[in-house]
């Protein structure tokens, strides 16, 4: 198996320093941590590798257009910055 690119660690579960880590496209959080594996995340998407699901997190699909405006600016500021 290929070892893709990593995607960058950012700030994402409530810590000022980069607390989320991409694996296989979701994130987990690296505060929870124990007996050598993580143990908490799983459920939001990367915003890096997988931006469908990480935006249907905030509600995507069923948001209205502002809504939606919002959630693309926050997503992309995110690539902005860590990318
Ligand atoms: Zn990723």
């Amino acid at each position: 198996m290929n070892k893709l690119k990593q995607c960058p660690e950012f700030p994402f579960f409530g810590a000022s320093y980069p607390d989320a880590t991409c694996i296989d496209g979701y994130l987990w959080d690296l505060d929870k941590f124990e007996d050598g594996k993580l143990y908490g995340g799983g459920e939001v998407g990367c915003p890096f590798c997988n931006e469908k699901e990480f935006k249907e997190y905030y509600g995507y699909s069923d948001a209205d257009e502002e809504e939606k405006e919002m959630i693309d600016k926050h997503t992309e500021a995110l690539k902005q910055k860590y990318l």
